[in-house]
């Protein structure tokens, strides 16, 4: 069920919940400070309760409602990347209900950069908003993609295609240290070189997995087998579905898709790919090998989720 913005804001008012655009993947979105509308989210979801949420708001004055500081590298980082694809963890106040938090003495928070979901927010407030996507699924990032979760079944704000297509860096900047939570379109790089402070790289030990419980689960898979591909050395079995990054003349038809380098439009549009394989039936998914070293900023996150999808 589509709806338009007024609708929608009508909806969040009123405790429903509405999935909304944003230019990293669509977000199941409920008034952050109403405890049935966001518990809504995770039922509807099947979601896990221990796996906190990213509150996402439209202007500056929305911190005040949540986060009890705001650092220095939080202004500098903000000034630069919102509204966009970074997610700052910082300390909340007390009104912060715990159910958006899974009960930690912190908060992550977003300005996402999408016209229609500033618009919403401008009127209902701040918004806690998973990925859309029932848990399990790959992240929407395209309205169809809801319609086919929940068979229609929740309205969804139809912002058009996600521009980026993953989910968003995640930061922790509770304790005066920058750790990176979850890597995304803005890296570690562009965060050092804002700040002139190293990004520490969370590790998935047991103290890091606690600070971002999100970690834990699976996340980021298709229902069929992803798997790596090196054109040198795996032989071609048509009955796969295949992504190349590079140019690939000898492998062609339906189920292959060449990207001739351009990784921005791979990510965008990797869980389309997943999901297209796993409605056409194709047990495999087999994407062409590369590294951190092609030097693009999506690749790190792009590695990150389909090494996720493979695991
Ligand atoms: P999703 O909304 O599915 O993209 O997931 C949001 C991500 O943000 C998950 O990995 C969460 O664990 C992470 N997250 C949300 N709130 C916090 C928090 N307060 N501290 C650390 N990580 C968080
Ligand atoms: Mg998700």
């Amino acid at each position: 069920m589509i709806v338009n913005i007024e609708q929608a804001s009508k909806l969040i008012q009123s405790g429903d919940i509405v999935a909304i655009p944003t230019e990293t993947v669509y977000g199941l979105a409920a008034d952050a400070f109403n405890i049935g509308a966001v518990k809504k989210t995770f039922d509807v979801k099947g979601r896990p309760v221990g796996n906190p949420l990213i509150v996402h708001i439209s202007n500056l004055g929305h911190l005040k409602q949540l986060a009890l500081e705001f650092p220095e590298d939080a202004r500098l980082l903000t000034k630069t990347f919102w509204p966009g694809p970074l997610t700052i963890v910082l300390k909340k106040i007390p009104e912060v209900p715990d159910i958006v938090t899974a009960g930690l003495n912190t908060v992550a928070i977003r300005m996402p950069n999408h016209d229609k979901t500033l618009a919403l927010i401008e009127k209902t407030g701040p918004l806690t908003a998973p990925s859309a996507n029932k848990s399990g699924r790959p992240s929407p990032t395209r309205a169809e993609h809801i319609e086919e979760d929940y068979n229609s079944k929740i309205p969804v704000l139809d912002g058009g295609p996600s521009e980026i297509g993953l989910e968003s860096t995640v930061i922790d900047l509770s304790e005066g240290i920058i750790t990176l939570l979850r890597p995304g379109y803005v890296t570690s790089e562009m965060i050092r070189s804002v700040t002139g402070k190293t990004v520490i790289h969370s590790k998935m030990d047991g103290h890091k997995i606690s600070r971002s419980p999100g970690t834990r689960y699976t996340h980021y898979k298709p229902k069929a087998k992803v798997c790596w591909f090196r054109t040198s050395t795996t032989d071609f079995s048509p009955g796969a579905y295949f992504l190349f990054h590079s140019d690939n003349p000898g492998f062609t038809g339906k189920n292959c898709f060449s990207y001739n380098g351009d990784y921005a439009a791979l990510a965008r549009d990797l869980y389309d790919h997943f999901r297209t394989a796993d409605y056409l039936g194709y047990s495999q998914i087999f994407i062409e090998s590369f590294r951190n070293f092609e030097n693009h900023p999506i690749i790190p996150a792009l590695l990150d989720r389909i090494q996720r999808a493979i695991s």
